[in-house]
């Protein structure tokens, strides 16, 4: 078995006081979930609904489980009644759907507003002016089963440090824009999810609070 214990302090020690870490366990074993639990973390981040719903059947249930992949409307009733955050939220349709599921399941759910700053064509998320926009045109104010609790994004998938770092600085800067238009009251509006096992390092110098790390703490995934 992967040393999952010994990685995972690993990482904690690295880690500014104050950054929270999500431990992405997707493709990995349950028994690897267990083993860092074991350790005492309780936030773990998934991203495919049929793997999480199996997952959160025989893991404990105080487990804190972040939804960290492209979610699609018709899968949100599934992990409404449990979730504890959905991390990458990319339209007002989803942000609507949750509204809904959440207020069936008599819940507020916590999300994140996803911004698509990489460079990379494929990955998903909201522009900087698409999320002006979602924010300007007010309907998230009713929700009243949603909780918006701050922003995540991923890093281009490059070595360049530099570019990554200026990345990183954009979303921060961004937090502070739409915190200081919309949050400035809201002392929930506080997250700013980046960081994975290669870009985390520079991560939390600009900014982040909360890093969402998988291979470095359970090794390679099987797919
Ligand atoms: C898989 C994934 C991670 C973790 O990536 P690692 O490189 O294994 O640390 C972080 N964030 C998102 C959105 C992911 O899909």
């Amino acid at each position: 078995m992967y040393p999952v214990k010994e990685k995972l302090n690993e990482v904690r020690q690295s880690l500014p006081q104050g950054v929270q870490l999500v431990a992405i366990s997707k493709f990995h074993p349950e028994e690897y979930i267990t083993a860092a639990y074991e350790e005492g973390q309780r936030i773990f981040g998934e991203s495919h609904e049929q793997e999480l719903s199996r997952k959160v059947q025989s893991l404990p249930g105080d487990i804190e489980w972040h939804f960290i992949g492209h979610l699609q409307t018709n899968k949100v009733k599934y992990i409404a009644p449990y979730i504890s955050m959905i991390e990458a939220v990319d339209s007002l349709k989803l942000l609507r759907e949750i509204e809904k599921q959440a207020a069936k399941a008599g819940r507020v759910v916590r999300v994140l507003l996803e911004l698509h700053i990489a460079e990379e064509a494929t990955k998903y998320g909201l522009t900087l002016d698409a999320c002006r926009q979602l924010l300007a045109d007010g309907e998230w104010r009713q929700m009243e089963h949603v909780q918006i609790c701050g922003l995540m994004m991923m890093a281009s998938n490059v070595d360049d440090e530099a570019q990554i770092a200026q990345e990183f600085q954009t979303a921060a800067r961004f937090f502070d824009e739409v915190k200081q238009q919309y949050f400035a009251t809201d002392d929930a509006f506080c997250e700013r999810s980046w960081g994975m096992s290669h870009d985390y390092h520079i991560a939390v110098q600009n900014g982040s609070t909360m890093v969402r790390i998988g291979t470095t703490i359970f090794g390679p995934r099987v797919y």
